[in-house]
This record gives C-alpha cells, sequence and structure tokens, in this order.
C-alpha cells in the first residue's frame, strides 16, 4: 500500500515509525511531516486542510489508504470530501466522517449522545445567549467546582473550571456573549466536577467490529506536580496500573461496548480511532470526553506496545473485517517524556538549534515542534521533542526517557522529570 498521513505532531512521527515497519507499506507520504516523519518517508508540502492538495497528490501518487492524524480535518469532512468524490470515493481514510467527528467537535453532541446510550458522564446541561439568564440561574444552584466547556474545538483551551459562583458566572457570560473562545463559545456546556483519577482509552473501529488498544495516561499540566498551566501534553505513560482487570471490564461493558453499539444505532458510520478520556471516581469509570482521533503524547507510548501489523490493522478497518485480524499487545511498559519550548505554553521560544538527538540511546525521539534548516534541525513548536523508551519495567522506562530527554539541548529546552513516577 501507499500510504497518505496527514499531520506533522509526534503523533504523526509515531504513526510514520510504526507504520514502515510494516511489510504492507510500500510507500509512505507524510502531509506535511517534520524532519522526524522524513526519517520514515516522504514529507509532502500540503497543509492538513488543503482537501484539494490531498486530492491532487493521492491521484498523481496512486494512494492506497489515506491515515488522517489531527481533528480540524476529520471535523472540516476530509473523510466526506474524499466519499463525495468521484475518483477519491474508493480510496480509504481512516479517521471518521464529519457527523462521527462531532463526537470531539461539539460537546453538546457528544453528551447527548452518551446520555441517550446511558454512557456514564457528568450530568450536565447545555445554555446559548439566548438562554444566558436559565444559565447564571442554573450556576446559582449548581455546587461547586463547577466545570464550563465551549462546545467546539478550542485548541484545547475551552474547559474551564471554576471555583466560585461570581467567576462561573462572569466566564459562562463571557463565553456566550463575548465569544471568549470565538464561534467554539456559542453554546456552553455547563457539568458537574468530578474528582478522581484520569486516564485515556483508545479504540480502532470499522464500524461493526473493534480493537481495544493499549491504554494510557498523559501529564497536562507544565509544571512538575501536577501545577501550572495546562498544556498540549508534557508526557504520557502505558500500561496505566490502576486500569485493572476489574475496572477495564467496567469499561468495556459500560462505555465501549455502549459507544460502539450507539454509533451503529445512530446511524453514524465510524472508521477510525475512538479516544475516550475517562476518568475513574473511586474506580467507577465516566467519560469525560471522546475524540475522534488518537492522542497526543498517548499516542507515542500507545504505538510501541502494539506488536502486530498496524497497516494490516487499517486495512481491516477500511475492509470492514477488523474482526479477523489479531492484536497483539506487549506486557512491556512504554514512557513518553516531551521536551518544550521555553516559555511554552505562553509564548515560546523558536528557532533554537537542537543538538544532542544522537545520544538518545535508549529511547525514540519522535519529533513534533521542529523543522529542518540546511544541516541543523531547530524548534518550531511549543512541544518540540517526544522522547519515548519501552522497557520491561515501569520504572526502568520513565528513568530512561527521563534521561534520554535530558541529553538533548537546545535554548530555553523544559521537560518534566516526574512523569509517571506518581503511578510506581
Ligand atoms: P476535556 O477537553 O473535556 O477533556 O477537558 C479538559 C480537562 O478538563 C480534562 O482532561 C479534565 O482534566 C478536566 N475536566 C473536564 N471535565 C471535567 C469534569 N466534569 N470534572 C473534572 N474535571 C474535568
Amino acid at each position: 500500500m501507499n500510504i497518505l498521513l496527514i499531520g506533522s505532531g509526534g503523533r504523526e512521527s509515531a504513526f510514520a515509525w510504526k507504520l514502515t515497519q510494516s511489510p504492507l507499506c510500500q510507500q509512505l507520504f507524510i502531509a506535511p511531516g517534520n524532519p522526524g516523519t522524513a526519517q520514515f518517508g516522504t514529507n509532502i508540502d500540503i497543509k492538513v486542510t488543503d482537501f484539494e492538495g490531498h486530492k491532487a497528490f493521492t491521484l498523481a501518487n496512486n494512494i492506497d489508504m489515506v491515515l488522517v492524524g489531527p481533528e480540524e480535518p476529520l471535523v472540516k469532512g476530509i473523510h466526506d470530501f474524499f466519499l463525495n468524490d468521484e475518483q477519491l470515493r474508493n480510496i480509504p481514510v481512516i479517521g471518521p466522517q464529519q457527523e462521527g467527528a462531532q463526537l470531539e467537535g461539539s460537546k453538546d453532541f457528544s453528551k447527548q449522545f452518551m446520555n441517550r446510550h446511558n454512557i456514564p458522564t457528568a450530568a450536565s446541561k447545555t445554555f446559548t445567549e439566548a438562554t444566558l439568564q436559565e444559565g447564571l440561574t442554573y450556576l446559582a444552584t449548581a455546587g461547586l467546582p463547577i466545570v464550563l466547556k465551549a462546545d467546539g474545538l478550542a485548541a484545547g483551551k475551552g474547559v474551564l473550571i471554576c471555583t466560585s459562583l461570581e467567576e462561573a458566572q462572569q466566564e459562562l457570560t463571557e463565553m456566550l456573549t463575548m465569544a471568549k473562545f470565538g464561534e467554539a463559545s456559542a453554546k456552553v456546556v455547563i457539568e458537574q466536577f468530578l474528582q478522581g483519577i484520569e486516564l485515556s482509552v483508545f479504540v480502532l473501529s470499522d464500524g461493526t467490529n473493534y480493537k481495544v488498544l493499549p491504554e494510557a495516561k498523559d501529564y497536562k499540566r507544565i509544571g512538575e506536580g501536577d501545577t501550572g498551566l495546562n498544556t498540549g501534553g508534557m508526557g504520557s505513560v502505558s500500561p496505566v496500573p490502576f486500569a485493572d482487570k476489574v475496572f477495564m471490564d467496567k469499561v468495556h461493558e459500560r462505555v465501549i461496548i455502549p459507544t460502539v453499539e450507539g454509533l451503529k444505532k445512530d446511524n453514524i458510520p465510524y472508521k477510525g480511532f475512538i479516544f475516550i478520556g475517562l476518568i475513574s471516581c473511586d474506580g467507577e469509570p465516566f467519560v469525560i470526553e471522546y475524540n475522534c482521533r488518537m492522542g497526543d503524547p498517548e499516542t507515542e507510548s500507545v504505538l510501541p506496545r502494539i506488536e502486530s501489523d498496524l497497516a494490516d490493522l487499517l486495512k481491516g478497518v477500511a475492509e470492514g473485517n477488523l474482526d479477523t485480524k489479531e492484536l497483539i499487545i506487549s506486557n512491556k511498559f512504554a514512557a513518553t517524556v516531551v521536551c518544550v519550548a521555553g516559555g511554552y505554553p505562553g509564548e515560546y521560544m523558536k528557532n533554537d538549534v537542537i543538538t544532542g538527538l544522537e545520544n538518545v540511546r535508549g529511547s525514540i525521539a519522535f519529533h513534533a515542534g521542529t523543522y529542518a534548516d540546511g544541516d541543523d534541525i531547530k524548534t518550531s513548536g511549543g512541544r518540540v521533542l517526544a522522547i519515548t523508551s519501552l522497557q520491561d519495567t515501569m520504572f526502568n522506562a520513565l528513568q530512561q526517557a527521563t534521561l534520554d530527554a535530558s541529553r538533548i539541548y537546545y535554548d530555553g529546552k523544559y521537560f518534566r522529570k516526574d512523569i509517571g513516577f506518581d503511578l510506581l
């Protein structure tokens, strides 16, 4: 197969690394990719939402399958674009159509979906500018803390946890009447706060059959000890020790099966990854969110634990026979430590030369925000590199990934040295 992979982050570097291990993968192209993906395939300079660009490239290069990494092209309908085009119709796209992508694209849609299918989640109500007064009254009767969520995509920034009524009412007003998160906050979901510990579960679905991939835990805060501002993700680990058989059986019965069956009942075709953000409240799983694609930096810890051929699994998704494919998961432990740019998640440094990549010995350095400038590799994004190690014990994986992260240099480099150590 000639595969077109869309995206340019650490997640896509991990996908590229895994796909090129497959004998089924003849040529791999990454649009637009980064210097890390270029180690495994050919980068092409096409933006993730340039559907016409993808079309022209796909037809000119005999692409057999398209794998979409990030949510934006899915929510904007890349899969529908292929299905509605005479010439592209038969080229499978891995990633849901626009309607299925609404599980991530609209919090209100996903809450309604969960309620309709009795999937455990926090109690919630949705408000618009027209119902602002009701929303303010609702807040006055709800307990604290309370969670406000912009309905649409807000680059991971649209969720506010408010600890006072005044704060919650002001935020709700700003979101609904002053477009605090632009179009995304034209609707706001007000949700009960759940206390617990979070993890992410990943399901690969062909619309009928599904496989449960390794679970992972990510670390969102910039500071050690989970302090400071939220980021795109500072690290991840897989497996997650508290996701034992008893817990995962509950997740399977109460969340995974009703989700896959719910999509079928609602006639929502879904071929792709379902990322289920869960919170365990005293051992009981509740869904915090769905995403319509793999997580970043969870993918970097999940894929190294999949021993089976990823391209073959994706072929199963495309052909609707995922049930005939084998999914073998390694018993080893994966840890990912993300090196970020100075200043991140605020305004951050860029264009700094990265050295020391050759000293990474017991880990893989997945590129995220990097670019090539002549012979130099330089920083371009907030999250620069994801350093992943796969080892026989969790401790060794964490220690090795942390050690290898420390072997990389660039001005302003920062990484958390405590990723996963709370789980030991
Ligand atoms: P989301 O974008 O919905 O995943 O929310 C972002 C983050 O906000 C989550 O990863 C949680 O840490 C937190 N969060 C969201 N909803 C809740 C909730 N109902 N209770 C507690 N924390 C939440």
